[in-house]
């Protein structure tokens, strides 16, 4: 805390992880004699940078961006880019500090990255992303390459700012190398599939928890917060597998449907852009709009999927979801409950899925760009689907098999701490001390 005072979403994030760890040290002594804690919190590398850009009235603005190389111990830096008004140095720790031990989880030889801006993209014109993006990354291109640090799409990013991005790495490198970024346009050198990854992939963890404790998302009724890439996908997934989805949210508030939300309804509404989930209501007469970001977790529900953003989900709304009958919480976006909010899931025996684990789907499949890329190959929907699929079980099975060496049962908290931790420990005892 003292050495890094005002930081509470990264401080959060530490406690959550070295809380779970304490068994693996008292097993395995060498961790603390090799200073691995001290070591694995502090970042390799922090960068923080101007972000000069012109509006459409001419003015001069400035924001102020971010990348932070966690830790390279398995691979090439790998994590999103932000961009969201309350970016600052304790959301980009935090999230690059997840970043570590979600892409350990994945298998894949990925290290921890994670980077950003304090911009505000709602109301932008195109050309003011443009102009901002290709800003962002005239600085940002000194630091990253295919093999070095590949960053990717998170809040505020989708495939139109990694396009600006990625054309503007190449003015800057002097040519095409498809592998700096990951998120692009199918049409050249995105994966299929990618969009999709991190909801599928959210819905295949959940699936393969409640199966694994004889429930099944068939039938069920779910909430879903946001409406953005993760959320969308997740609806879909959901769907697909049986599931009704009863309500979805952005940060005005959210819309009910006891019908089920039509989901092409919200990807129309958000590919339009600028537009407003109350606005689904138009559409849907029969639906409600609830205003303030916390009301969907008061909608009656066996499944709920935060997919927003970091601590949608207090006590208050922890309690309120077991008051109401939840069977089991996965969480889509990254650390979407607060500490607090955790411990009461658990305490009640909610089937808990988090987020390092349940969301490591889409860096999964960045992975799977950047093989494709390496490779000059370019597979399947089917196929990535498929390897996804697979990836997510992998992941149930780490945790879950980590949770039960420690005493923990149950606990996939603990246990995707454990199993990420281990992996990138190993590694970081292998190269010495660095
Ligand atoms: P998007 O920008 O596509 O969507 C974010 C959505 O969340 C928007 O609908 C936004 O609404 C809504 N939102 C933001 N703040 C709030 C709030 N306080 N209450 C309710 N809704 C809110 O981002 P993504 O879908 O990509 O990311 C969502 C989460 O998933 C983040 O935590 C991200 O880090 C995590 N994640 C994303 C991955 C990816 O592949 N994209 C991979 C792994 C994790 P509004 O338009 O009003 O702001």
């Amino acid at each position: 805390k003292m050495r890094n005072p005002h930081q509470e979403e990264f401080q959060q994030a530490v406690k959550e992880v070295l809380a779970s760890l304490i068994p693996v040290l008292a097993k395995h002594p060498e961790y603390m004699k090799q200073s691995i804690l001290e070591r694995i919190v502090e970042p390799e590398r922090m960068i923080s940078f101007r972000v000069p850009w012109i509006d459409d009235e001419g003015n001069v603005q400035v924001n102020r961006g971010y990348r932070v190389q966690f830790n390279s111990a398995l691979g090439p830096y790998k994590g999103g880019i932000r961009f969201h008004p309350t970016v600052n140095d304790s959301i980009i720790k935090f999230l690059g500090f997840e970043q570590i031990f979600k892409n350990a989880l994945t298998g894949q030889p990925i290290g921890g990255a994670k980077g950003g801006a304090d911009f505000d993209p709602k109301g932008k014109s195109d050309t003011e992303i443009m102009r901002f993006t290709q800003s962002f990354m005239t600085e940002l291109s000194n630091y990253i390459g295919p093999d070095q640090d590949v960053p990717a799409g998170d809040i505020g990013v989708g495939q139109r700012e990694i396009g600006y991005m990625f054309g503007q790495y190449k003015k800057m490198r002097g040519g095409y190398q498809a592998g700096v970024l990951t998120g692009k346009g199918v049409g050249y050198g995105g994966s299929l599939a990618r969009k999709e990854a991190t909801g599928y992939g959210t819905v295949y963890f959940m699936d393969a928890m409640l199966k694994d404790n004889g429930l099944s998302i068939s039938g069920s009724k779910a909430v879903v917060s946001g409406s953005g890439n993760v959320s969308i996908y997740a609806m879909e997934k959901l769907t697909q597998l049986g599931a009704k989805v009863i309500a979805c949210s952005d940060s005005d508030g959210c819309i009910y449907d006891e019908q089920g939300i039509d989901l092409a309804t919200v990807k129309r509404l958000k590919e339009e852009g600028n537009c407003r989930i109350y606005e689904y209501v138009n559409v849907h007469p029969k639906a409600t709009f609830y205003e303030g970001c916390t009301e969907i977790w008061s909608i009656p529900c066996d499944i709920a999927l935060p997919c927003a953003t970091q601590n949608e989900i207090n006590v208050q709304a922890a309690k309120q979801l077991i008051a109401n009958g939840v069977k089991a919480v996965g969480e889509g976006a990254n650390m979407p409950s607060t500490l607090e909010a955790v411990e009461v899931f658990m305490n009640n025996h909610i089937l808990f899925a988090p987020a390092k684990a349940a969301n490591a789907g889409g860096v999964a499949v960045s992975a799977l760009e950047m093989a494709q890329n390496s490779a000059r190959i370019a597979w399947s929907f089917d196929e990535v689907d498929r390897k996804l699929h697979q990836m997510m079980h992998t992941i149930y099975k780490d945790s879950t098999e980590a949770a039960e060496e420690y005493g923990e049962s149950r606990n996939l908290v603990v246990g995707a701490n454990i199993a990420a931790f281990k992996k990138v420990s190993a590694a970081m005892i292998s190269q010495g001390v660095i």
